[in-house]
């Protein structure tokens, strides 16, 4: 089938590191997604300071504009690289925190307060750890996640958000013969049964 040959795929967190080190980061935008303004409306469905998740976060633009917004922006990423690129590409000061229940993670935060980026991996997380969310932008993040991984990721992310949440989420759709990914291919039924 189709989605076969993507299957077994893996990149590890290393591999993910080493193209931050590299720049080798062509999933990045300079420019906030198209989708995200067209669906603003969909994601604060007439709300005002939500608590906003964004999963694999890297230093997607998108987080500054909300948080600009009045809403507070929570990221994950494990590249500590990409998030001091972050707050300096926004000029935004910062303070940086160990994660008391996370050995190893930093969390990173903005002085103004309103965006925090942990600096580990998503599946440390928890909602005793980062509290419960409003809404999600998964741009680069499901489709990222290793074939294997993204029965766990779909339950985690499921934990992670309130009764009256909006997901925003961003697929890609090709030939998953012609491109080894990631962006991983991810058919639409998979995403129904991850998601119900
Ligand atoms: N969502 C971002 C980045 C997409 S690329 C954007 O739209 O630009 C995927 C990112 O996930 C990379 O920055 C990679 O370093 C990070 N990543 C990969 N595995 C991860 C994991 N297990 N936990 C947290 N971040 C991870």
């Amino acid at each position: 089938s189709d989605v076969e040959s993507q299957k077994d795929r893996v990149v590890t967190e290393e591999e993910w590191l080493e193209k931050w080190e590299m720049g080798d980061i062509g999933f990045h935008k300079e420019v906030g997604h198209p989708l995200l303004q067209k669906y603003l409306d969909v994601l604060l469905n007439g709300r005002s300071g939500l608590r906003i998740f964004f999963p694999l976060c890297g230093k997607a633009v998108e987080m500054k504009w909300l948080a600009d917004m009045g809403h507070s922006v929570v990221g994950v990423e494990i590249s500590e690289q990409a998030v001091k690129e972050f707050f300096s590409e926004h000029s935004l000061p910062y303070c940086e925190e160990p994660v008391p229940e996370i050995s190893g993670a930093k969390m990173f935060q903005s002085t103004s307060g309103n965006i925090s980026l942990y600096c580990c991996s998503i599946y440390d997380l928890s909602s005793s750890i980062v509290g419960k969310f409003d809404g999600v932008w998964d741009r680069g993040a499901l489709v990222a996640v290793n074939p294997c991984d993204r029965q766990r990721y779909a339950s985690l992310m499921i934990s992670l958000v309130e009764k009256n949440s909006s997901y925003l989420l961003v697929t890609v759709s090709y030939d998953p013969n012609k491109h080894k990914g990631p962006p991983f291919y991810i058919p639409e039924s998979e995403i129904k049964s991850l998601f119900g």
